[in-house]
């Protein structure tokens, strides 16, 4: 399996994220891609390519305008209007009876308008880090034109909670969706995207909510209680001709691999039904049991099973890193699931 790898993200560091009443390094940090990289040279997955060159058009099937200047310019503005000292964060947010376009002129108005949370903090090297996922993210599609039965974006930032025109959750660009979006605009007549991060994947239900080309089921911890709190339940299963695309499985706190193996089960049978050209998978492992910022008890040998079973669909696999926080046990874990799918 072909790895798309590129050190360009290192820059998007150093800002803080509020855990408790106190603000804390980023979890979602550089340090994740090495420790990943490592441990799959450790279980010889090693042939690793760096990512070609993009432009920002298959962005733009998926994103809004605004949006993407917004993510461009931020941070020089946020620079100009504020000085440097601090992460570019919004103080307000564009909730209901406060929306309006913003003034594409004022750092604040944008950081509002296009931003839900403040996990979604824009620093200097941040903007080179969001193209550099994009990158990774076409490059692997580009290897899966190329023949290839499965490929790996090994990308950060993440992307599943980014929609058309917001920012939250650690996430920019929606990669897993820009990935959909291109495979569909290069001939393909479905794609499914199977969202196995601990968190619901409320960016890419949203930007492919109507549609009926591209199928969306995400296994999440229940907004009940967890992240991203509005979005990810049972009952929201499409819109229009969208209707029965969506699938989400919310699980409790606390639920291990057998609950989770059976999710698993009702999402293949759901794909094996749409019979889709292309499988994208939003790979995030933050489903781990030491995980700091999920809910789960998932253990390091499920990780095989779970990638076993992706295998058992027999698709045309593009896998595409999103969440996984837990530092020690994070590049074991995704290696797991990758040697368990290359096994299947
Ligand atoms: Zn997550």
């Amino acid at each position: 399996m072909k790895i798309i790898y590129s050190d360009a993200h290192q820059g998007h560091a150093g800002a803080l994220e509020m855990r408790g009443e106190a603000f804390v390094p980023m979890a979602e940090c550089p340090e994740r891609m090495a420790v990943i990289v490592q441990a799959l040279a450790q279980a010889g997955l090693t042939d690793m390519q760096a990512p070609t060159l993009h432009g920002l058009e298959a962005a733009a099937r998926v994103h809004d305008p605004d949006f993407l200047r917004f993510l461009e310019t931020a941070y020089p503005m946020w620079l100009a209007q504020k000085g440097p000292g601090s992460a570019a964060f919004a103080r307000v947010f564009g909730m209901r009876g406060l929306a309006q376009r913003p003034n594409m002129n004022s750092v604040d108005a944008m950081l509002s308008a296009f931003t839900f949370d403040i996990f979604s903090p824009i620093v200097a090297g941040t903007w080179d880090a969001i193209r550099s996922a994009l990158d990774i993210t076409l490059t692997g599609a580009r290897v899966m034109q190329s023949g290839a039965p499965s490929v790996f974006s090994l990308c950060r930032p993440p992307g599943h909670h980014a929609s058309g025109d917001l920012a939250g959750g650690y996430c920019y660009l929606n990669n897993a969706a820009i990935a959909a979006q291109y495979y569909r605009d290069q001939g393909a007549e479905r794609v499914a995207i199977l969202d196995i991060d601990y968190h619901h994947g409320n960016g890419t239900q949203r930007i492919f909510y109507d549609r009926d080309d591209v199928q969306f089921i995400s296994l999440h911890g229940r907004p009940e209680e967890e992240y991203p709190f509005l979005l990810g339940f049972a009952d929201e299963t499409g819109h229009g001709k969208g209707e029965g695309f969506n699938l989400n499985l919310p699980m409790p706190p606390g639920t291990r691999i057998g609950t989770y193996m059976d999710a698993v089960a009702a999402a293949s049978a759901r794909i094996r039904a749409f019979s889709p050209d292309m499988l994208i998978v939003s790979l995030g492992v933050d489903t781990y049991e030491h995980d700091p910022v999920g809910g789960f008890c998932l253990q390091s040998p499920d990780y095989l099973t779970l990638g076993q079973s992706i295998a058992d669909l027999r698709l045309p696999s593009h896998f595409v890193m999103e969440g996984g926080y837990a530092i020690e046990a994070l590049g074991h874990n995704v290696a797991n699931v990758l040697t368990g799918y290359l096994n299947g």
